[in-house]
C-alpha cells in the first residue's frame, strides 16, 4: 500500500478541527487498506510502532533527523537547522526541504507503507555503539524516496512530533463505521479493546473477519487488560440504592494499581494507564512467586508504601521515589511496599472476566499465600448502612482513604466505569467531596513573583465519548514556586503551535499544550458558566460546567493519561449529586 495515502489522510486531517470530517477521513483510508497493512497503518496514525505498553520507542533525537534530511537533500545541516528555529516544527522544515529537492532530482520509487513501517521498527530496534550511524542511515533513504508531504510526516513521526491528537476512540469510530457499516457496533469494538489494549489487533481482526471475530475476544497474558473503575457516592444510603441489600466492603488504599501477569518466572507488571512498570518494582518480581499457587495468572493489586517499622501505610507520593531509572535497588530499600490483592482475572489460563465478583474472590484467597509482603485486600459483607459506616470506620482507622463497595454477582467489566464498584471515601461528604484529576491544556503567563513562568494553568476534563477535552477551570492556586517552576519545565515538550481540536474552551490561552498532563485539584463548588464547555447544553442552554475555587492539590497524576482524567459523566453526576445536599439543607 503506497504511503501517500496514510500522508494524504494526515494532511487532510490538519487542516481541519471538526471531529466528523477526522473520522471521516479515516473511514475512507481504513476502507482502502488491507486486512495485513490495517495495524500498521493505525499504529502510523497516532506516531506508533506497537500498543504503547510494550514501550517500542522510536526515539530519534532532533540531531539525527536534522543530518538525514541533509544527507538525503544535499542541504547543509546549518540551512536546515535555521529554518527550523525559525519555524519550531520540523515536520514543516522536513517537507519544505524536500520541495527545493524535487525540483532538481527525480523521485526514485513510491515507498509504501510496508517499507516506511519496517524501517522505523528497524530503527527502534537499534541499540549500540554505532546505533546512530545506522538509524541515520535509515530515515536518509526514506526520505531519498518520499515526497515532501511524505517527508513531512515521517520526519514528524521519528520526532514524537505527530500531533494530531487521533486518539484511540475515534479510531474505533472510524473502525467500526468502515467495517461493519455503523458506528452502532463501536460497543463491540470497545469491549475487545478493553479486553487487549491493542488497536492493532482489534483493527485486523474486525477488517478480516467483521464484527464476529470480536465477540469472544480472550483475555490473554502478557496482554494488559484496560482496568474496570468505580463511581463515587456520598452515602451507605447512596449505596444501598445502586448496588442493592448485600455487597462487599472492601479497603480502599491509597497507592499504585498494578495489573501482575505470570507465567512461571516471567513477570510483568503494568500501571493503571497500562505503562510497563516492572523494572520500577525489582521486589514485587523478586518475591511475588512465593505468594502465588498458580503458575499463569493476571491478579490486580494495589501497591502501597509503608513503614518498615510500624508497618503502617504511608501517602501515595511516597511512590514516586520509585519511579526512577537509576539507584533502584537504594530506592527499594528505603520505601519499602506491600503488595495488597484485590482481584484475579486470569488463573491458570481460564478466562475470569466473566466470573462473579463473589467467585473471583474466593479464588483470590485459595491462590494467595499471604505473608508480610503480599496480602488479601481486607473485605468485610455489609448489609446495613450501620455496617457500611462501621467498615468505613475501620478503613480509615487503618490509614485507609475509605471503601470500595463491589457488587457481589458483577462480572469483571474491563474499562468500564459503572455502577457494580463504588467508592466511598470521608471527605465526599464535605465541599466537592471528592478532588479530580484534570488535563492541563493551556497556561496563561504570570506576572509579579510569577513573571518568566506560568501565572495559571487551564484545566480540562475528558469527554469519552467523543473523546474531547471541554476546559472546567483556570488555576492558580495551590502552587508553590517550586511546583510553578517545575510546570514550566514539564510543560515545555508539549507545547503546540496550535490549539489541539480536541481541547473545547472559551477562553484563549497565551500557550496551548498537548492534552497529557494530569494534575489533582480540588474545589468549593460546581457552577453554571457560559466560558467553560464541561458538559455544555446539558444543565442549561448556552452553559457549560466550571469549578468554583479551584486549588492545586500538589499532586501529579503521573500514573494517569489524559484518558483516565475525571470524565464529563462524573463531573455531572458530582453536580447533581451537589445540589441534592443543597436541597436536603434547605429542606432542614
Ligand atoms: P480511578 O482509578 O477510579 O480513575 P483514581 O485513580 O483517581 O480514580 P480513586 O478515584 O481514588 O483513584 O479510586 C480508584 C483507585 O483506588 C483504583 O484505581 C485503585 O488504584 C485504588 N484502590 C485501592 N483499593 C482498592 C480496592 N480494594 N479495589 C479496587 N481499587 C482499589
Amino acid at each position: 500500500m503506497k504511503f501517500s495515502l496514510v500522508a494524504d489522510t494526515l494532511r487532510y486531517m490538519e487542516n481541519t478541527t471538526k471531529r466528523l470530517e477526522l473520522t471521516q477521513h479515516l473511514v475512507d483510508l481504513f476502507k482502502i487498506t488491507p486486512p495485513d497493512i490495517i495495524p500498521k497503518v493505525v499504529y502510523l496514525l497516532q506516531g506508533k510502532l506497537r500498543p504503547d505498553h510494550e514501550g517500542v520507542e522510536i526515539g530519534i533525537a532532533e540531531k539525527i533527523a536534522i543530518k538525514a534530511l541533509s544527507k538525503s537533500s544535499g542541504i547543509s545541516v546549518k540551512k536546515i537547522d535555521h529554518e527550523y528555529k525559525e519555524t519550531g516544527d520540523f515536520g514543516q522544515v522536513a517537507s519544505k526541504i524536500l520541495e527545493q529537492k524535487t525540483q532538481t532530482t527525480f523521485l526514485n520509487q513510491d515507498i509504501t507503507v510496508e517499507r516506511v513501517y519496517e524501517t522505523l521498527y528497524k530503527i527502534a530496534e537499534l541499540r549500540g555503539a554505532r546505533s546512530q550511524d545506522m538509524k541515520m542511515k535509515y530515515i536518509s533513504s526514506l526520505l531519498n524516496d518520499a515526497t515532501p508531504t511524505e517527508g513531512g510526516f515521517i520526519a514528524k513521526i521519528i520526532t514524537s512530533n505527530l500531533r494530531l491528537g487521533i486518539a484511540d476512540y475515534t479510531i474505533l469510530d472510524a473502525l467500526s463505521v468502515a467495517y461493519t457499516g455503523s458506528k452502532e457496533n463501536r460497543p463491540i469494538l470497545e469491549h475487545a479493546y478493553n479486553v487487549c489494549s491493542d488497536l492493532g489487533k482489534v483493527s485486523q481482526a474486525v477488517s478480516k473477519d467483521g464484527i464476529s471475530a470480536l465477540k469472544d475476544f480472550q483475555v490473554k497474558i502478557f496482554s494488559p487488560i484496560r482496568p474496570m473503575l468505580a463511581e463515587r457516592v456520598k452515602s451507605p444510603q447512596e449505596a444501598h440504592e445502586k448496588m442493592g441489600q448485600e455487597f462487599a466492603a472492601e479497603y480502599k488504599l491509597d497507592g499504585e494499581r498494578v495489573q501482575i501477569h505470570r507465567q512461571g518466572e516471567k513477570i510483568i507488571l503494568y500501571s493503571r494507564s497500562l505503562e510497563n512498570i516492572t523494572n520500577y518494582y525489582p521486589d514485587i518480581v523478586e518475591n511475588i512467586g512465593k505468594s502465588l499457587k498458580v503458575n499463569e495468572v493476571i491478579l490486580e493489586a494495589e501497591i502501597v508504601a509503608i513503614n518498615d517499622d510500624t508497618g503502617e501505610f504511608l501517602p501515595f507520593q511516597e511512590l514516586m521515589h520509585r519511579r526512577r531509572k537509576y539507584k533502584i535497588a537504594k530506592a527499594v530499600q528505603e520505601y519499602p511496599i506491600t503488595v495488597n490483592f484485590f482481584d484475579v482475572l486470569l488463573e491458570d489460563g481460564k478466562n475470569c472476566l466473566d466470573v462473579s465478583y463473589k467467585e473471583r474472590r474466593k479464588i483470590l484467597e485459595r491462590i494467595i499465600v499471604e505473608d508480610s509482603f503480599a496480602k488479601v485486600m481486607p473485605m468485610t459483607l455489609v448489609k446495613t448502612d450501620n455496617e457500611v459506616e462501621d467498615s468505613l470506620e475501620n478503613a480509615i482507622n487503618s490509614g485507609c482513604e475509605g471503601l470500595m463497595l463491589k457488587q457481589l454477582d458483577s462480572p469483571y467489566r474491563a474499562g468500564a466505569r459503572a455502577s457494580n464498584w463504588l467508592k466511598l471515601k470521608r471527605e465526599y461528604r464535605n465541599e466537592l467531596g471528592d478532588s479530580l484529576d484534570l488535563v492541563v491544556v493551556g497556561a496563561f503567563y504570570g506576572r509579579g513573583r510569577r513573571t518568566g513562568r506560568y501565572g495559571a494553568l487551564l484545566l480540562s476534563a475528558y469527554n469519552d465519548q467523543i473523546d474531547t477535552f471541554p476546559s472546567i477551570c483556570k488555576v492558580g492556586t495551590g502552587f508553590t514556586d517550586g511546583s510553578l517552576d517545575q510546570f514550566y519545565q514539564i510543560l515545555a515538550d508539549k507545547i503546540t503551535v496550535k490549539k489541539d481540536p480536541r481541547i473545547e474552551s472559551g477562553l484563549e490561552a497565551d500557550v496551548w499544550f498537548e492534552p497529557e498532563l494530569v494534575i489533582e485539584i480540588v474545589a468549593s463548588e460546581i457552577t453554571l458558566s457560559p466560558i467553560h464547555k464541561v458538559a455544555m447544553d446539558k444543565i442549561r442552554k448556552g452553559s457549560g460546567l466550571a469549578l468554583r475555587f479551584p486549588k492545586f492539590t500538589g499532586k501529579i497524576r503521573f500514573e494517569k493519561t489524559s484518558e483516565n482524567a475525571t470524565t464529563i459523566d462524573e463531573i455531572l453526576t458530582l453536580y447533581n449529586s451537589q445540589k441534592r445536599v443543597i436541597q436536603d439543607e434547605r429542606q432542614t
